[in-house]
């Protein structure tokens, strides 16, 4: 049982209070040391992903979290400032650049349903002709960087640019180690992209849709980045500069795929414990949005059978506890 002194109840309380704005990066400091704290015995349980060899070596007993508020403020504990591989985070910022230039239109390429099988499941997409699950799924991906590739001609250049200006750190880079371990042993999704090429679903050659695929995963970024860039998601499409990438509809939308769709096939019991929309990385990053509030990205890269971090799952689970903040 998460247990809380009364005063730091009452002000997490008073958060909690619709239009109330109450904002103190303090708070949200002490609140992220409290999950920290309870979730501390689950740290390093799970496993490392053995299918991508440099993944494997990283300190599962790693654990980093950090928050970032719509207006601005920044919180972090543990390793929050140490890059990690984002993995499948990036899917979601690929994906909001495409919808930002596309809009309805690419879930015409892509459906927002939750898939029952493996992120990286040939299953489905072979059910459904080769129109995959959802853009949070290997499928999904490849058809959105395929999307970005016929936009800008440089699909996993965009996305770092993107990502560098909305965290503001011009230092992010692809660890190439990372990618060529991605793109040796990248079968399945060689697979998944040569049998949405034969149902149509995707425009540019294999490789080149796998190589920007394999780069975008093998971005680094630390959980304070990835709270910084995931802003406009809990900011209704309005980026760091106040402009406007999505609409609030878009952004509304997208969040709604991630609550059903980004915990790989156990988005149910996530949105369960968890109450928010999330998105997983076998690097063992989650980024959550809690609307109109805040972004979190926390990082621990012992991961269970499903891919999902266990401390990550855990430190949410305990946040969403803790403070009453999840969308229901
Ligand atoms: N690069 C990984 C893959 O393609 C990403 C998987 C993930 O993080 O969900 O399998």
């Amino acid at each position: 049982m998460l247990r809380i002194p009364l005063v730091l109840e009452l002000i997490v309380n008073a958060f909690a209070v619709p239009g109330l704005q109450i904002s103190s990066s303090v708070v949200y400091q002490d609140i992220l040391e409290k999950v920290h704290a309870e979730i501390a015995p689950v740290i390093g349980k799970g496993s490392l992903p053995g299918y991508i060899p440099a993944l494997a070596e990283v300190d599962p007993a790693s654990f980093g979290i950090a928050l970032v508020s719509v207006t601005g403020e920044v919180a972090g504990v543990g390793e929050w400032l140490r890059p990690f591989s984002v993995q499948s985070l990036s899917k979601v910022f690929a994906f909001s650049l495409v919808l930002a230039s596309d809009g309805a239109a690419i879930w015409h390429r892509v459906g927002h349903e939750p898939s029952v099988h493996r992120f990286d499941s040939v299953i489905d997409l072979e059910l459904d002709r080769g129109i995959p699950r959802n853009p949070l799924v290997n499928a999904g991906a490849l058809v959105t960087v395929d999307r970005l590739l016929s936009l800008t001609g440089d699909a996993q250049g965009e996305l770092l640019e993107f990502l560098r200006e909305e965290c503001g750190n011009p230092y992010l880079e692809v660890d190439e180690v990372v990618a060529k371990s991605e793109l040796d042993g990248a079968h399945r999704n060689a697979a998944l992209a040569h049998l949405m090429a034969e149902f149509g679903n995707l425009h540019n050659p294999v490789a080149e849709v796998l190589a920007h695929y394999s780069r975008q995963c093998a971005i680094a970024m630390s959980c304070r980045d990835v709270a910084l860039a995931a802003r406009f998601l809990a900011r209704r499409g309005v980026l760091a500069d106040g402009t406007r990438l999505l609409p609030a509809g878009d952004t509304k939308r997208l969040n709604a795929t991630m609550l059903v769709a980004g915990m790989y096939d156990r988005a149910g019991e996530v949105a369960y414990r968890v109450g928010l929309p999330a998105k997983s990385g076998v690097g063992g990053g989650i980024v959550a949005v809690v609307p109109n509030r805040c972004t979190l990205c926390v990082w621990s890269p012992g991961l269970d059978e499903h891919g999902n971090s266990v401390a990550g799952v855990a430190a949410l689970d305990a946040f969403t506890t803790l403070t009453g903040w999840s969308v229901f």
